[in-house]
């Protein structure tokens, strides 16, 4: 193992896709074209015109261009619709942005730290935050009421860290947008259904290693106006997140691979069955829990009522993570007795460790 070269814990991820692990495990044929294509020349122009192209084929976008991660993908989209065309903004953009107009529309529910904070992937392009609405809820006509002409772009973040509740939806501000000639930009980093996201923005960023699980990159898909905006900036503050070739080639195999990709429901399921002698513990119980936008995923969630157990769901979680193996679970409910266990990710034998490790701390106390 390479990892053990360097002294880094093992890790079984058992969270889903997460950035602080590494995000997802590379498939080999995926590996093969970052091979190939870091050890060949080639015309960086040519290529990150014809892979835009080639993306924007993949996923019926009038056009696209790959950038090093959906975070960057924020960045260089705002800056994009603030100076436009306008080739002085995009050299002095931090000298310019205060004479153009920069406002990007958000819910407040929306502006979240998905390991950084949205915000802040504005701010870097020079954008000023106007959230909207409240912590508990977003009106679509306060969205509208926001609009004014220093308003560059409405932005809709798609995520599990979101406020899900009070929301407008993405079809009721896609209306909003189009009426007011917004810009509408999506960040669906995480998400599967891309066809979805491009139909119903502008401008869709994805990241190219969460669901597409190629290397670390990014997408953004949409009108071939926008998309030349972004281009423009790698002259600009889009050299300090320059996507390697290495990485361009990769991604372009992880979206050829995606598209022949099979529903693997039956797998995970049958993965999950292991996880049923938790049930034997007292204050445990097992349940399948479906994704929360209704993805062909699966997920156990194991319910750890505390005021029987040992140990309470948060503690449970923090042992796991602090073993000799880290074991990741997806924990974002365990401060009200839960958290889940994805198996997309897992490795052989993980999910038997996974079990004994549960075993382990709760204390073998059983019904
Ligand atoms: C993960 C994530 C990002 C950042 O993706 P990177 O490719 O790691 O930069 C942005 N937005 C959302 C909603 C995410 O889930």
């Amino acid at each position: 193992m390479v990892s053990n070269k360097y002294g880094l814990k093992r890790v079984i991820n058992a969270s889903g896709r997460m950035s602080i692990l590494g995000v997802s495990t590379i498939h080999d044929s995926v590996v093969d074209a970052m091979k190939t294509g870091a050890q060949q020349y080639i015309e960086m122009e040519q290529l990150v015109h014809k892979s835009g192209e080639v993306v924007a084929n993949y996923l019926g976008a009038e056009d696209a261009t790959i950038v090093n991660s959906a975070s960057s993908g924020i960045v260089l989209s705002i800056a994009g619709l603030i100076a436009k065309d306008n080739r002085y903004a995009v050299e002095k953009l931090y000298q310019s942005v205060h004479t153009l107009p920069n406002e990007v529309i958000m819910a407040k529910g929306h502006n979240v730290d998905y390991g950084a904070p949205v915000e802040t992937m504005v701010n870097l392009a020079g954008g000023k935050v106007k959230e909207v609405g409240y912590a508990n809820g977003c009106k679509i006509e306060q969205i509208e009421a926001a609009i004014t002409s220093e308003t560059v772009a409405i932005l809709y973040i798609v995520s599990n860290h979101c406020v899900k509740k009070g929301m407008p939806t993405l079809a009721e501000v896609k209306e909003v947008a189009t009426k007011h000639s917004i810009p509408l930009i999506v960040d669906a980093a995480a998400e599967e259904d891309l066809h979805h996201y491009i139909e119903n923005s502008d401008l869709a960023i994805f990241s190219g290693s969460k669901a597409l699980e190629g290397p670390t990159s990014g997408i953004v898909a949409g009108k071939k106006e926008y998309i030349s905006y972004i281009r423009a900036h790698g002259k600009g503050i889009g050299r300090a997140m320059k996507v390697g070739k290495e990485s361009i080639f990769g991604l372009l195999q992880a979206l050829e691979n995606y598209k022949e990709k099979t529903d693997t429901s039956a797998e995970q399921l049958k993965q999950l069955e292991k996880l049923n002698v938790l049930n034997e513990l007292t204050g445990v119980k097992v349940t399948v829990q479906q994704d929360e936008s209704g993805r062909a995923i699966y997920r156990g969630r194991i319910h750890i009522d505390g005021s029987v157990t040992k140990m309470n769901a948060l503690e449970v979680v923090h042992m796991l993570k602090n073993g000799e193996v880290a074991i990741y679970t997806r924990d974002y409910l365990a401060n009200i007795g839960s958290f889940d266990i994805d198996t997309r990710p897992l490795q052989q034998g993980d999910m038997e460790m996974i079990v004994e490790r549960v075993q382990a701390i709760l204390g073998g106390e059983t019904k």
